[in-house]
């Protein structure tokens, strides 16, 4: 077969979210959830918590338990990640959950690994070292099969059905656990003896065509490796299609370098999330904004592709004059990046500008989205962007009923990078 379908599983998928971002949790059993446990790490599984366990019962039965609320934005975020992974490889990617993706391999792709198994596990160290979570991987001629093999070893696992031992893993495989096989099925099913994917694939085509209905007969033949399940209609990758960030500021103003320092800071805001999931745009808008109905917006096509603030404050820097009316009073600014596209998809130019422009804003702004890891998004940004930093924090600290004369220390001002 020219190309295999590809599916993806997250592990314990909410629980390593969390773990990734406070690694003291890594390898503890972990609930997640408010009222009642969403997700759990496999350590809290092995302990006895179940899903829907209520949240008030775990901290009864298990006083040393780690609890978190769940924060689906950052779940999100890393299922965006793995998409851009995932994009590395293929255009042909469906995302069927948030720690789910079926995406189609060709054979051509996969003669520059020599070996199926090889391009999968390539796959698989490369996602795993961007996202530091594990995620199971399964391989196969089908997306139902594809399903089975990413199930097959899981935590953490790699399993490639191919032709010569389809059959071994479909009997290590109960009924009730095939994609799509419901508990009414199931139990139907094993009254007639079928009690594993193996039994089932072994009824005749005949007996399958005249007893079972549709859907039914078609999960048998894809069992069977005959693909009758495609990717979801699109066959594009569904990644995010544009970024924004708004902010309103109050009181509205005319000051033009407060409002510029607002736009820069709308900026820096979705270029971090376009870092985030490997993205880059060309296609950028500013927005200002006087009332409700008083919206002033300038779109602006640049030559290349970047996901880097300053690159893009270049370009704007005389949209922004255009638009920008003296003596107005603005209170909000917005900046909008649209028709996103992976990096990886991003074709050179002869001259390597685009290249060139990619690479080098890649290497300083990567440290800064350390920094901002470690330290929080307003440790280190642009000098454009101060005023409106300051005032959010004064904001802050307003809101948390201190006095931001005492708590903003000002920023030490340690230099200019060009
Ligand atoms: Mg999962």
């Amino acid at each position: 077969m020219k190309e295999k379908i590809l599916h993806v599983d997250g592990d314990a998928f909410f629980a390593a979210c969390e773990m990734a971002r406070f690694p003291m949790l890594w390898n503890k059993p972990l609930v997640v959830g408010y009222s009642i446990a969403s997700a759990m790490s496999y350590e809290a599984k092995k302990l006895g918590v179940h899903r829907a366990m209520p949240i008030f019962e775990v901290k009864k039965t298990f006083p040393h338990m780690a609890i978190i609320g769940t924060h689906f934005e950052l779940y999100h975020m890393y299922g965006d990640k793995l998409s851009s992974v995932l994009a590395r490889y293929t255009d042909r990617i469906e995302r069927y959950s948030v720690d789910e993706c079926f995406a189609i391999l060709t054979l051509s792709e996969m003669n520059k690994y020599g070996t199926w198994e090889n391009f999968l596990l390539t796959i698989k160290n490369d996602v795993q070292s961007t996202l530091g979570i594990t995620f199971s991987f399964g391989l196969a001629d089908t997306k139902v099969l594809a399903k089975v093999a990413s199930k097959y070893e899981k935590p953490n696992g790699l399993t490639y059905i191919s032709e010569s031992n389809r059959e071994k893993v479909l009997k290590k495989v109960p009924i009730e656990n095939i994609w799509g096989v419901g508990r009414a099925t199931a139990k139907n099913l094993q009254r007639i003896g079928v009690k594993n994917a193996y039994q089932f694939v072994k009824l005749s085509e005949s007996y399958v065509d005249t007893y079972f209905h549709k859907p039914l007969a078609e999960l048998w033949h894809e069992l069977c490796g005959r693909r009758i399940m495609n990717l979801s209609d699109s066959l594009e990758i569904d990644l995010a299609k544009s970024f924004q960030s708004m902010r309103t500021f109050k009181p509205a103003t005319d000051n033009k370098i407060f409002i510029a320092s607002e736009l820069s800071n709308n900026v820096e805001i979705v270029c971090a999330r376009m870092r985030e999931s490997d993205l880059v745009t060309k296609n950028i808008s500013i927005i200002l904004k006087q009332g409700e109905y008083n919206v002033s917006q300038i779109e602006v096509v640049m030559p290349n592709y970047t996901n880097s603030p300053s690159d893009i404050l270049n370009y704007l820097e005389s949209s922004f004059d255009k638009l920008f009316v003296g003596g107005t009073k603005y209170r909000q600014t917005g900046f909008v990046a649209s028709n996103l596209k992976p990096r990886a998809h991003i074709q050179n130019d002869l001259f390597n500008v685009q290249n060139n422009i990619l690479e080098n804003s890649r290497g300083y702004m990567s440290i800064v989205d350390v920094i901002h890891n470690k330290f929080g998004n307003s440790s280190i940004g642009l000098l454009s962007s101060l005023n409106a930093v300051n005032q959010m924090n004064d904001k802050k600290l307003v809101d948390e009923g201190k006095d931001p004369y005492i708590w903003n220390l000002p920023l030490p001002y340690l230099g200019e990078i060009y």
